[in-house]
């Protein structure tokens, strides 16, 4: 079909309902309508070339139109696009799998698909809350509640956004969510106790396990988004956090449930953000770049005791009725699995060191502008949070609209990125060059030197 792109942005503005975005302001502005991509960037239909600072929403591993993962999706094409693990299984299904389970954490041995981050947490949700009810111990049913952090974001369906923590994106529908008791994050830069990073001894654990001491005879577990809050603005937890948070689930007798929806797959520098502290959770969510950035899948991985409760005769109704139409798609487990061998084959891994630092050193720099009030980095994930005044963290208001000034500056100088309110998200694809980070950094630092100075 040959249509001019002032056809194509007429239909977009018409048809097209836009997610987390506000389609008056939208409809105002000229739309980048994405026509392709290669390696670390897009081409929009004119065929101006952006460099993709966002991962296309955090999930793009090896860059776009990655041969191998291609090949793999064309191989699969050619023997079957879908069928149903409701009762059947499929090839690529059972290898990703397998290959899952060598590579999460120890213990994590089952794997239960579905097709987005917030499916993916849905079903630890409801496999952690059904796994009590099924324990011998009468007093174990009482364990109806989750504990999430403050300022915790895990996927826009209705059981994710109860254990959100975002005031932004979740007040609005506290009438329809189940209760949710929150432990504070921890955020250091505007610290919700009131501390400093100096004079703190990680309160906010002793938070956390004032709630477990208080509640935990009525909460089935604990969600939290290891390493990183990343919606909430890439808030970067202190080192050991984790540790202690899984230290006291055990105390307490409470799953621990990790969203690695944002950090798996190499985003922290490791391939999983729990490995930083080796922490085994109970539950782990996974999906975002599982595929590489090609397809849309989830998997929720939980360990053989959580699994075996839920074996029984089937009038025990002991079943987990729970499953998506499109659970294990072949053509996204084999785009997963092509995905995984170029992480696992490659010197991928160790390769993001170099990157990683480079990153560092570059953030660095920020400093220099003087909206500039927090620079937060972990592996090849990066905020940097505007404000109007350093000295007394006074943040923009609202109506400013910083950041998506900064983000459409930025776009005229050929990088996406996009903003998390007033945080500038840098969501570099993990197989960018070198010279290719400079570039995202450099203009970068420009947009928001124009924008604010
Ligand atoms: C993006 C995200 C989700 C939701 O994933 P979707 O695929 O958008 O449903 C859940 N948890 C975390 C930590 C995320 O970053």
């Amino acid at each position: 079909m040959n249509v001019t792109r002032e056809q194509m942005e007429i239909w977009d503005k018409e048809y097209v309902w836009h997610p987390f975005t506000q389609m008056k302001e939208y409809r105002g502005e000229k739309p980048l309508i994405v026509d392709r991509g290669e390696g670390s960037f897009l081409f929009d239909i004119e065929g101006n070339r952006y460099l993709d600072g966002t991962s296309s929403l955090w999930v793009t591993v090896h860059g776009h139109k990655k041969e191998e993962i291609n090949a793999a999706v064309r191989e699969q094409l050619d023997r079957v696009a879908h069928s149903t693990l409701l009762g059947l299984a499929n090839v690529p299904s059972i290898l990703l799998a397998k290959k899952l389970v060598e590579i999460t954490p120890p213990g994590l041995n089952k794997v239960f698909y579905s097709d987005s981050g917030a499916t993916s947490v849905e079903i630890a949700l409801k496999i952690a809350y059904q796994y009590w009810q099924q324990q011998g111990r009468e007093e174990y049913r009482a364990r109806h509640k989750f504990i999430s952090l403050t300022e915790a974001y895990h996927g826009d369906t209705i059981g994710s956004v109860s254990v959100g923590g975002m005031e932004l994106f979740h007040s609005k529908f506290r009438p329809l969510l189940f209760e949710t008791l929150h432990a504070p994050a921890p955020y250091c830069y505007r610290c919700p106790l009131g501390k400093s990073r100096s004079g703190c001894d990680t309160d906010c654990i002793k938070e956390l396990e004032q709630l477990l001491g208080r509640h935990h005879r009525e909460v089935a577990g604990l969600v939290l988004e290891p390493a990183v809050q990343g919606a909430a603005g890439i808030l970067v937890a202190p080192e050991g956090y984790l540790t202690a948070a899984g230290r006291l689930c055990r105390k307490y007798n409470v799953l621990l449930i990790a969203d690695e929806v944002a950090v798996g797959f190499g985003r922290t520098g490791r391939i999983f953000a729990c490995e930083h502290e080796n922490v085994t959770p109970d539950l782990m969510c996974v999906a975002k770049g599982i595929t590489g950035g090609y397809l849309p899948l989830a998997a929720t991985l939980t360990t053989d005791t959580v699994y075996n409760a839920f074996l029984g005769e089937t009038d025990e109704y002991k079943t987990f009725y729970h499953g998506h139409t499109y659970t294990g798609n072949p053509l996204a487990c084999a785009a997963a699995l092509a995905s995984l061998e170029l992480i696992e084959r490659t010197d991928f891994i160790s390769g993001m060191g170099e990157k990683i630092s480079f990153l560092s050193g570059a953030l660095g720099r920020f400093w220099n502008l003087k909206h500039v009030g927090d620079i937060r980095q972990k592996g090849m994930m990066a905020g940097i949070e505007l404000v109007e005044d350093r000295s007394d963290k006074k943040p923009y208001p609202a109506g400013a609209n910083i950041g998506h000034r900064v983000i459409l500056e930025a776009r005229k100088n050929g990088l996406i990125i996009r903003p998390l309110g007033n945080v500038i998200v840098l969501m570099p694809v993990l197989s960018m060059s070198l010279s290719e980070l400079e570039d995202m950094v450099n203009i970068t630092y420009s947009a928001i030197k124009t924008v604010t100075e």
